[in-house]
């Protein structure tokens, strides 16, 4: 049936709710027309392609800037989508704004001020990855955990669940998905805290839950909540209970109408060594897997295991693409998808067997997939046995949260590849000792360390264009530092992708040459999208660094990127557009004057310890700057321990995602104080000693 018919079938069966706007599933489902972008990867089956050709190869030369909106600091690495001419996204904290996708005017924003309502949540994650939309409403999930409902035209709410318990440690990232009026959400977490992985389904109209899928077992005494449970028990080992064991569904999730099936792409063990968590014994199911769900019971269906006995934070939750291909001469529903491990895996969605599994990254944790098995053969020395080993790809992902794509054009696989290596080290660390290794720190989640090379940021990132049928690579194009922007591809065969030093590209899609180059000013990240008002196409995508800083403090310095100076921007994009952007404000790193400094080199090294476990991941590595936090150096909150504590101990920016930390010592905190203080001092004699700009 074409998707056309299949449109009219739905709206002659009487399905269509909504007085207003396209049907609530037309666009859904939709793959020849493509007016609309509606959810996160356009379409239940998460291609991230457009089937729009006004922009092509012919006359991307041409594609122009519209209009372009500031946005408030914070994270702003966001998808967006598309219904009826509105433009909705969540920036920072699941804010939500509605902006008119042909003018840039703002329509309406809502804030749930989740950074206030989160806790030691804001601990952890980066904000919201994407929304929703379903029959008039628009859904987002928050940091603290609820699931809202937004009337589409105003932006009040409609409802509200919360979806975690109370001191729930869990917290919510990604986008919401609906599919036949149901809205289903995960959560994450397990990085951080001894949890269990489960998603849920609401009632799209009213917020009721209707069924909840677990995906790892939890204690037996306590009984198991179905036989998909009790099978996974048999794959544990030790009192994995007491660890949570992780599987969190954080990021993609897929539907499938034909079969009524949902995909959930599951996460890493909690702890990530199997000795820690599992008694180093087990698959422990599901933990970086596939599940296949019954979308109207949430019942299991199938499953299929990226990496049993995961150890390495190598979770499978990234983009799930669903394509019907022709594969030896059959016609095969697959499921594709690129996970964190480095191989490019094609299943049949049907049944969850493994179709082909091949590498598009060096790597070197494994020699390749068994196709019978499905299962990998793994390389010896791997599960650190010897206490240390160094492996391809990272916990960094050979590909992370930025979407791949498929296109029903080229029938290609794109991918946002990085290229890293990474040494886990866990001598001295047992079952029994692990917990006190801590706190909310990485040794904690790992059960081991984890060391990235230095130097190996320029040139460790690609955007790969991959063939699934045949698996193999057809190009691939480098691209600066380790972390790439998210990609969407269009039947005008095109590919668009952003990078970290501000350039905003289309490839052609069926060999890597690049078309078209656009200078955003700022890093983009998000992934783009597409669609078509009034016969009209566009293109819109949304700047800021987002979170991938952390690891590249000094990489971003290079690029000028900084939290304060950082533009944030939705750019909307069509042919003939001539609106133009501000320059870039370029940051210069400053040292605040400190003449009372004085060094305390014993204080300071306390300081830094705690930096390294609590504050890399935002304010940077190596030196206090990043992109996701501010550079602390020019801060003068430093210079005052009164004013440090109200941010540290008592929260005083926690509306604006700096969490509190009440349970650092008065000594931690002049600690850190005095980390920041001499990494200024040592800030200000380097500026001293070149001469001024
Ligand atoms: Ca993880």
């Amino acid at each position: 049936m074409s998707p056309r018919s299949a449109a009219a079938l739905l709206l002659s069966c009487g399905l269509m709710l909504a007085a207003t706007g396209p049907s609530p599933e037309a666009s859904l489902v939709d793959t020849a027309g493509g007016n609309d972008w509606p959810g996160f990867g356009r379409t239940y089956g998460e291609q991230h392609y457009s089937p729009l050709t006004e922009i092509n190869r012919d006359s991307v030369g041409k594609l122009g800037l519209v209009w372009s909106m500031d946005l408030e600091p914070g994270n702003s690495a966001t998808g967006p989508i598309e219904v009826d001419g509105v433009l909705y996204f969540a920036r920072f904290y699941s804010v939500v704004n509605a902006v008119d996708a042909k003018t840039g005017k703002l329509l309406w924003t809502y804030d749930p001020h989740a950074p206030e309502a989160s806790g030691v949540r804001l601990r952890q994650g980066w904000g919201s990855r994407g929304v929703a939309w379903w029959n008039g409403k628009i859904y987002t999930a928050t940091q603290d955990g609820r699931l809202i409902a937004l009337d589409a035209k105003t932006g009040k709410p409609v409802w509200a669940m919360q979806t975690l318990d109370q001191g729930d440690p869990r917290f919510i990232s990604g986008p919401p998905r609906v599919f036949d009026g149901k809205v289903i959400i995960g959560n994450a977490g397990a990085d951080e805290a001894a949890i269990r992985g489960y998603v849920t389904a609401y009632d799209a109209e009213t917020g009721k839950q209707l069924w909840r899928f677990w995906t790892v077992p939890g204690e037996p005494a306590k009984g198991f909540e179905n036989a998909a449970m009790e099978m996974a028990s048999k794959t544990w080992a030790g009192e994995w209970w007491k660890h949570g064991g992780g599987g969190t569904v954080w990021n993609s999730i897929a539907y499938d109408k034909d079969s009524d099936t949902v995909f959930i792409g599951t996460g890493n063990g909690s702890p990530w060594n199997r000795k820690v968590r599992s008694a180093g014994q087990g698959d422990n199911l599901f933990l970086c897997s596939i599940v296949a769900l019954d979308a109207k019971t949430g019942q299991y269906k199938w499953h299929y295991q990226i990496n049993p006995g995961e150890s390495w934070d190598f979770n499978a939750a990234m983009d799930m693409h669903l394509a019907d291909l022709t594969i030896d001469g059959r016609a095969r529903k697959t499921l594709i998808t690129a996970p964190k491990n480095g191989f490019l895996y094609v299943l049949d969605r049907t049944n969850g067997k493994l179709i082909s599994a091949e590498p598009f990254v060096p790597v070197t944790w494994a020699k390749g997939i068994d196709r019978a098995t499905g299962r990998p053969i793994e390389n010896p020395g791997i599960r650190y046995e010897s206490g240390v080993t160094t492996i391809s790809p990272t916990p960094v992902g050979a590909h992370s949260w930025v979407p791949s794509a498929f296109s029903r054009q080229t029938g290609l696989v794109y991918i946002p590849a990085i290229e890293l290596e990474a040494t886990y080290d866990d001598r001295g660390i047992t079952a029994a000792n692990w917990k006190r290794e801590g706190g909310m720190a990485l040794n904690y989640a790992v059960g081991s360390s984890i060391a990235f090379p230095k130097g190996r940021e320029n040139s460790a990132s690609a955007l790969v264009a991959w063939d699934p049928v045949r698996q193999k690579q057809v190009w691939r194009v480098p691209t600066p530092v380790h972390f790439n922007g998210g990609l969407l591809t269009t039947g005008g065969n095109l590919v668009f992708q952003g990078q970290m030093d501000d350039r905003f590209n289309a490839y052609d899609a069926t060999n890597g040459k690049r078309l078209w180059s656009f200078d955003a000013k700022a890093p983009v990240i998000a992934p783009p999208i597409s669609y078509r008002i009034d016969g009209r196409q566009y293109v819109t995508v949304i700047t800021g660094n987002g979170t991938s800083g952390g690891f590249l403090g000094s990489a971003l310095a290079r690029y000028g990127i900084d939290y304060r100076t950082q533009a944030r921007r939705v750019l909307t994009f069509a042919i003939g557009g001539t609106a133009s952007l501000p320059p870039k404000e370029r940051y210069v790193a400053t040292a605040v004057e400190d003449p009372e400094y004085r060094a305390d080199p014993a204080a300071a090294a306390h300081g830094e310890a705690i930096y390294n476990m609590r504050c890399v991941v935002c304010h940077g590595g190596g030196v206090a700057a990043a992109g996701v936090a501010p550079d602390l150096r020019g801060s003068p909150i430093i210079l005052s321990a009164e004013s440090f504590d109200q941010v540290v101990r008592d929260g005083a920016l926690v509306p604006n995602g700096m969490p509190r930390y009440a349970e650092l010592t008065d000594k931690d905190r002049a600690g850190l104080r005095q980390f920041f203080r001499a990494s200024a001092q040592t800030l200000r004699q380097s500026t001293a000693a070149k001469p001024a700009r």
